[in-house]
């Protein structure tokens, strides 16, 4: 099967990232949010990046125009349905994610792959509730799409091999690379990454360090090309939440517990660069750390 019309859904940070990747590499890009808002930002953000792309030489202006020639939005989900392969990016919320494959069952094409870009949540429940569970993976591209160089592919219990292989050629067409992870929360990057992060933030919570050092900590002492906060405000902490939730509740163990000062900042809309404030605030020229 070949794949040349794909549907994303979700026009956020990662819906207009996995636009990006997919229409540059040649394959026709239909996205669909419930937010016109979110759709309009989404093809100037991508017209931003390519744009950024051409200055440095990477594309030529004749590739842009034809990646974002590719590119089209509706509000209609039900238009999504006949493409060759889905890729759900909405909010990290199963509710949402099972109400999208609800309402796209009765449009689906026949052989039409389902994916989801979640970051946590399990594969083989969102699949059991499609009529194509053996057609339906985790495909969870990392932030930000265009310049991250991996994607995790997950098989829910009834994936088939053949679904899995199809995935893993377009990753290659994508000139990714893919690493395969086991349907349990989190899967692998989030199982290691999150528990840090959530670290970082009770480092935070109990006066141990300021936002500030704690970043420079990580950034110089571990090497890491960003703080933890910084990158907790980078991923989105509505995100990192929900993360921690499904770690907490599906692993049952008290490590995974969220810090309630991640909850004060999801709670007050401080969901970092995505609203503007987070652990940093972004409204003026540098960020501020807000504690
Ligand atoms: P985001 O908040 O930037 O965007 C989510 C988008 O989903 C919004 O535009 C919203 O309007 C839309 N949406 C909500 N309900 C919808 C519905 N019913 N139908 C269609 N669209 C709907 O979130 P994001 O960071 O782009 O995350 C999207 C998904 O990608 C989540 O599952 C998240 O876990 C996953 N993910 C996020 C990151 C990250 O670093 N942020 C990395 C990898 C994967």
């Amino acid at each position: 099967m070949e794949i040349q019309n794909v549907g994303v859904i979700g026009a956020g940070q990662m819906g207009n990232g996995i636009a990006h990747v997919f229409a540059q590499s040649g394959h026709n890009v239909l996205i669909h949010d419930v937010s016109e808002e979110a759709m309009a930002n989404a093809l100037k953000i991508i017209e931003a990046n390519l744009d950024r792309m051409v200055s440095r030489e990477r594309i030529t202006e004749a590739e842009k125009a034809e990646a974002l020639g590719r590119i089209t939005t509706t509000g209609d989900i039900s238009e999504v349905g006949k493409t060759d392969l889905i890729i759900e990016a909405a909010t990290e919320k199963e509710d949402i994610k099972h109400a999208i494959f609800k309402s796209l069952a009765p449009h689906l094409g026949e052989n039409t792959i389902l994916t989801s870009n979640t970051s946590s949540i399990s594969i083989t429940r969102l699949a059991a509730a499609t009529d194509r569970p053996e057609r339906f993976m985790g495909f969870h591209f990392m932030n930000p799409v265009p310049i991250m160089q991996l994607v995790e592919l997950i098989r829910g219990i009834a994936t088939s091999e053949e679904t899995y292989q199809l995935l893993a050629g377009v990753v290659d067409k994508l000139g990714k690379t893919s690493a395969s992870a086991e349907d349990f929360p989190a899967f692998i990057v989030n199982r290691i990454l999150m528990p840090m992060i959530n670290e970082a933030i009770y480092t935070l919570y109990e006066g141990v360090g300021s936002v500030q050092s704690i970043d420079t900590c990580l950034k110089l002492g571990a090497n890491h090309p960003m703080g933890p906060l910084e990158l907790a405000d980078f991923i989105g902490l509505d995100t990192c939440l929900a993360i921690m939730n499904v770690l907490h509740d599906g692993l049952a163990d008290t490590k995974y517990r969220p810090c309630p000062l991640l909850v004060k900042y999801v709670e007050a809309g401080w969901l970092g660069r995505k609203s503007n404030r987070g652990f940093y605030d972004y409204r003026g020229e540098t960020p501020v750390p807000t504690r």
